[in-house]
């Protein structure tokens, strides 16, 4: 067969078993839709998972919404600064301005794309109150200089951890490492997927207290259960205008599974990733960066760079495996590069060097456990045809 032949190689898919669409039926027969038992065992699962069982896992219908509780159970408000990385999805961002909190965005490290501590620490004014690192495809940022300059200047720490199911750092899992709360993303695309959905955690009793208040309603039951045991349970107390939030128990179906093959799935990747850097080798590309010894690297995303003196562009690069049948991606168009964060904080591509320089460069592989090894084969031969 010739290329062009070939089936369309989408950038990303989700890998559903049988079990999860059993599970899933069940739940539908169970007449049990909405947020329920399932939801529970999930979330008990999820902190069994990170090998922490007393852990607090709120399961929420999106990463998104796991970030916005986390700082709004953390009293970010209206005068106070968050400091997070250019090279992210706005909804790492988006979030601290619900609350009418400022967002400082800070350069990455030109290595890793993971945010970069001396950026953070420079950036650090009397009205910050949180950094939120992001796991930069699934390689753990530098946590240990993030917690450190956190303690030292009082700030709170919220991990963007959408990429990093599972990762590590000295053998850790993200999710266990010590910050305020860690939210993790089962967006289709993620490392599993619940279709929508995201886990938040946390070892902080009174920040889930009110992450679980303010994920559905802002209704608490803890006043029924304190002090009016003796009434029924239709019986609760709005105690803010909280927000929908809530996964539901046929999401959850799903989460079930797909975390008992977390592991597995994470292996695949490292597979792959691991295919790529050999077939890459030698060509003016620069590959991801690797785990250090020994850690997890959960390997959501294999974003390429083109070197200098490369013959084509990214966007050359991009038509090409376009042209070949192959999906792709670009990790990010920094914050910094959209116009509302551009125009709201009167931002400079020159601000921001590594980013900048990675974003023009840059371009995502595929990379899913359903790839084959021909796939993989089939990708990198389109970038050796390119640039060899
Ligand atoms: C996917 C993603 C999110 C948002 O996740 P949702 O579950 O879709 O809300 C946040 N941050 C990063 C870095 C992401 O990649």
């Amino acid at each position: 067969m010739t290329a062009d032949k070939l089936p369309f190689l989408p950038f990303a898919l989700p890998e559903i078993g049988e079990e999860e669409i059993a599970e899933v039926v069940e739940t539908l027969r169970s007449g049990w839709v909405t947020t329920g038992p399932k939801t529970q065992r999930f979330e008990r699962e999820f902190s069994e998972f990170l090998g922490e069982p007393s852990l607090h896992s709120i399961a929420v219908n999106s990463a998104t919404a796991g970030l916005h509780v986390a700082l709004e159970a953390l009293g970010i408000g209206p005068g106070d600064e968050v400091i997070t990385t250019t090279h992210t999805f706005t909804a790492t961002a988006e979030v601290v301005r619900y609350l009418g909190a400022d967002v400082v965005l800070v350069d990455c490290d030109p290595a890793t794309l993971n945010i970069d501590p001396k950026a953070v620490e420079a950036a650090i004014t009397p009205r910050t109150k949180a950094v939120m690192p992001v796991h930069f495809g699934g390689l753990a940022a530098d946590m240990p200089a993030l917690l450190d300059i956190a303690r030292r200047h009082g700030l709170k720490v919220v991990e963007d951890a959408a990429h990093a199911l599972p990762a590590t750092v000295g053998g850790r899992l993200v999710g266990t490492l010590g910050s305020d709360a860690t939210v993790f993303s089962f967006y289709a695309n993620k490392t599993m997927t619940t279709g929508e959905g995201g886990m938040l955690v946390t070892r902080d009793a009174a920040l889930a207290r009110r992450a679980k208040v303010m994920r559905l309603h802002g209704m608490s039951r803890d006043a029924f259960d304190r002090f009016t045991a003796t009434v029924p349970s239709w019986y609760y107390e709005i105690v803010a205008p909280g927000f929908k939030y809530n996964l539901t128990d046929i999401a959850a179906s799903l989460g079930l599974h797909q975390l008992k093959k977390a592991q597995r799935f994470r292996q695949r990747r490292a597979e792959i990733a691991a295919q790529y850097h050999a077939a890459l080798a030698g060509l003016p590309v620069v590959l991801p960066a690797e785990a250090p010894a020994g850690e997890l690297h959960a390997w959501h995303l294999y974003a390429v760079r083109l070197a200098e003196g490369a013959p084509v562009d990214r966007d050359q690069m991009v038509q090409a495996l376009f042209d070949a049948g192959i999906g792709c991606s670009v990790h990010y168009i920094p914050l910094h590069r959209q116009p509302y964060w551009r125009d709201r904080y009167g931002l400079e591509p020159g601000r921001f060097p590594n980013s900048q320089q990675a974003y023009e460069r840059l371009v995502s592989l595929p990379i899913y456990t359903r790839m084959t090894d021909a796939d993989v084969q089939r990708v990198a031969g389109v970038l050796r045809r390119v640039l060899g």
